[in-house]
């Protein structure tokens, strides 16, 4: 099997990166943050206090966490039998998650689950782990990043969009909080693996991110792509 390992701060573009090369190459994606925003979905649903580490981990049994694919290939969160692949899309949510992920107990409960796609499948994962702890074996470890006014403007577009009613500043702020969060907390901080490729797309379009990461795919697992553009 073949394990992609896609970090980086939030806005990097590595979710629409990883989609792309999984479909160059044939490649399952895993969004791990989806995951995180799950659990962060289910405490706020309950009222519980994201920060609140007894309460969160007290929580965890009562959840049922599916990660299925439709039939365009596209990865669905199901908790506890509702496909909740939107809701946790909220700028609430991501902070939620940010806060949940912080907690230890919460990323061991998600180790498995993540590694065993791996086991399974040729995998593109992305999140802040993934080639320091989920996958230290990856056959390709990038990471993705880019000025934090560069990823403000992607993730402000991809809301407005959305019909979201949001602020640029408040988008900025909202990842800085929750960069320098994800950055400073204890268990499994977000960083580059020392054997990482480090890719500054700042000045980057979406086509030339997507294949500087499927460049470094081909020279280091010698697949070949199966579909082109
Ligand atoms: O990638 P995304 O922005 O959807 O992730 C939401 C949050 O989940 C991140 O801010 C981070 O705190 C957490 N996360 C994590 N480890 C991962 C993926 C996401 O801690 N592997």
């Amino acid at each position: 099997m073949i394990s992609i390992a896609l970090d980086g701060p939030s806005g990097a573009g590595k979710s629409t990166v990883a989609k792309k090369c999984a479909e160059r190459f044939g490649f399952r994606y895993v969004d791990t943050g989806a995951i995180y925003r799950t659990i962060g979905l289910a405490a706020f649903n309950r009222g519980i206090d994201t920060k609140n580490s007894a309460a969160v981990v007290s929580m965890l049994p009562e959840l049922d966490i599916d990660l299925s694919y439709n039939e365009s290939g596209e990865q669905r969160m199901i908790l506890n039998g509702s496909d909740v692949s939107e809701e946790i899309r909220s700028p609430e949510i991501s902070m939620c998650a940010s806060n949940v992920s912080a907690i230890a107990a919460v990323r061991d409960y998600l180790t498995d689950m993540q590694r065993n796609m791996a086991k399974k499948y040729d995998v593109i994962m992305d999140g802040r782990d993934i080639g320091t702890v989920i996958l230290p074996n990856a056959d390709v470890k990038v990471f993705l990043t880019a000025s934090a006014d560069a990823r403000a403007a992607r993730r402000y577009k991809e809301l407005i969009k959305k019909g979201r009613e949001i602020s640029f500043n408040e988008v900025l702020s909202d990842m800085k909080l929750r960069d320098e969060q994800d950055t400073k907390r204890a268990a499994a901080p977000l960083k580059a693996a020392e054997d990482a490729v480090y890719l500054d797309t700042s000045d980057m379009s979406f086509d030339e991110s997507v294949d500087a990461v499927a460049k470094l795919i081909i020279e280091k697992t010698g697949r070949v792509p199966v579909m082109e553009r």
